[in-house]
Order: C-alpha cells, then sequence, then structure tokens
C-alpha cells in the first residue's frame, strides 16, 4: 500500500530526528499534506496505526495540516484554487497550468520526549 511506505518513511524521519536529540519518542508531529499529493486520508489514518508500532511514533498525537491546491496559469498568470489537475483557468479558459501549492508530503514539526 502506497500510504504504508508512506508512513514507514515519516516513522524513519522521525526515528532519526529522535537520535539526533537522545530523546526517547515523539509527543507530537505535524504534518503537511497537500490534496494533490496523491495521499488517501482515511488510507493514511489505516496505514498510521500499522506503521508507528513499536516505533517513536507509537504514542505520538498526529496532526494533519491539509494545504489546498492552488495553480498559476501559463498564460496570464491568474493564480487560482484548483481540487484537480488540469482545471481551465477562470480567468482565460487555458487548461495549462503549474500546480504552485498542494503537492506537499513533509514533516513539519515533532516534538520530542
Ligand atoms: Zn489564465
Amino acid at each position: 500500500m502506497h500510504e504504508l511506505s508512506i508512513v514507514l518513511s515519516i516513522v524513519e524521519i522521525a526515528e532519526g530526528q529522535v537520535r539526533k536529540a537522545s530523546a526517547r519518542q515523539v509527543d507530537r508531529i505535524d504534518l503537511e499534506i497537500g490534496t494533490l499529493s496523491g495521499v488517501e486520508f482515511t488510507a493514511l489514518d489505516f496505514a498510521w496505526d500499522v506503521g508507528v508500532q513499536h516505533t517513536v511514533l507509537h504514542n505520538a498525537e498526529r496532526f494533519i495540516h491539509k494545504i489546498p491546491a492552488r495553480a498559476r496559469c501559463m498564460d496570464c498568470n491568474h493564480v487560482f484554487d484548483i481540487q484537480q489537475l488540469f482545471e481551465p483557468c477562470p480567468a482565460c479558459g487555458l487548461f495549462l497550468n503549474e500546480v504552485v501549492q498542494g503537492k506537499e508530503l513533509r514533516v513539519k514539526s515533532l516534538e520530542l520526549s
């Protein structure tokens, strides 16, 4: 499952930070996930429960910050919210745009103890 490999890589990041800080575990983790990152949020919840067992994230409180997707029109530079890829520019109707926000998938912060 795609989401499980995401969780496992987050675990890896967290374990690296815990080791570096000579801490014991993670109390809180904040994630930033774009709505176009390809992450299925319910699948992520499920994968999380499985993936963090017996890791430093086992007791961590998890906060997910969803980042809404935005695109910039390649023609008129208009920036607008999108729900999915290849939406037309509301200003000029062109379909060519680049996603400027919404593909994020990162650990924003960790609180260790
Ligand atoms: Zn446009």
